[in-house]
């Protein structure tokens, strides 16, 4: 079995998809036509150039990337955009269905219309389906860092908007300094609003946030979660308890979350019992896609094939799709030929 058997196969695995967000999606294509359109000199406009501008080189410099990004979605087109080069990279990637991690505010918060984000990202969806056959859910976070207020003006919008498609609240951002029991309160109005509990907690941190988002926060599925490795019985909790992490292991590198590939918890992880899900994070950013964290998963830590089919598997279980959709998947799945040993 080569690598190149095992990339195919990583890529044809229909997949989906739970933590990516809108922004940190934006791969240079896209990156590109937002220049373009708002005649932006703040990136080169040489396609080449940008590419290498683009390369990830570091942390500080991944932040100067994000915040030149950001500062080009200033119109509904642009948030249409995103959501259309997502699709398209996630679908080249084998994705299916994906669960898309939308922050309403920072585009409020630039003078958008509240209820013109909403109409732009429900275009893109529209758009995503019809041209490259994959459907797309939505969770809404609020940066940890904004505090609550912002917390209860990110549901303000979610609860009077809600986007076909809206699967959940989520909570990103810093985790240091920045208790998930601050947003017990509004996570609370949300989950009895239908929406799921999806924050971030344990990337950057230790078991107690990941105890506080699923105690406080009624957590669903852990953003990241990996720091639940040192503690035993948080790892029991979440494997009897069927409650699945969204691990990234190549944003975990780039972040620094975890000191290196090799030293990542993934493997001790699915060893215990976890319900491990593979995502991307920032793929635009982080120089990655999702059928690459499926190869990285086969060549650092040894996963065979059947055992990345059953990551996919997992992830069709983690999915708020519909449960017709999670059949479909499971069967594609089921169907799809082994790479021979
Ligand atoms: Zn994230």
């Amino acid at each position: 079995m080569s690598t190149n058997d095992v990339a195919a196969f990583a890529r044809a695995l229909p997949k989906v998809e739970l933590h990516v967000h809108l922004v940190g999606s934006a791969s240079v294509p896209t990156v590109l036509a937002l220049a373009a359109r708002h005649g932006a000199a703040t990136v080169p406009s040489d396609p080449a150039e940008l590419a290498e501008y683009y390369r990830f080189r570091d942390f500080a410099h991944f932040v100067d990337i994000y915040q030149t990004v950001n500062a080009l979605v200033t119109g509904p087109a642009d948030v249409t955009d995103l959501v259309v080069g997502l699709a398209r990279d996630a679908a080249a990637g084998g994705v299916r269905y994906a669960e898309v991690t939308v922050t309403p505010m920072s585009h409020v918060h630039v003078g958008m219309d509240p209820a013109a984000v909403a109409d732009a990202l429900l275009e893109g969806r529209e758009r995503a389906a019809a041209e490259f056959g994959i459907e797309l859910g939505w969770i809404f976070d609020t940066a940890g860092e904004l505090g609550v207020e912002n917390a209860w003006d990110t549901l303000d919008w979610v609860l009077k908007h809600r986007p076909e498609g809206t699967v959940g609240y989520g909570l990103a951002g810093p985790e240091i300094g920045i208790g998930r029991a601050l947003f017990t309160r509004p996570f609370t109005v949300a989950r009895e609003a239908g929406l799921h509990s999806l924050p971030h907690a344990g990337e950057t941190t230790g078991p107690a946030t990941v105890w506080s988002a699923l105690t406080d926060l009624g957590a669903e599925r852990i953003g990241h979660g990996i720091h639940s490795v040192t503690d035993p019985r948080l790892l029991d909790h979440l494997a009897e308890h069927r409650i699945p992490l969204e691990v990234c292991p190549t944003s975990n590198v780039r972040t620094g979350a975890v000191p290196s590939m090799a030293a990542h918890p993934l493997p001790r992880l699915l060893q215990w019992g976890v319900p491990v899900t593979l995502n991307t994070d920032d793929p635009g950013m982080f120089d990655c896609d999702i059928a690459g964290e499926y190869l990285v998963a086969h060549e650092a830590f040894g996963l065979t094939p059947a055992e990345l089919a059953q990551i996919a598997r997992t992830g069709v279980d983690a999915a708020f799709c519909s449960a017709e959709l999670k059949r479909t998947l499971h069967a594609e799945i089921d169907a799809l030929a082994l790479p021979e040993i």
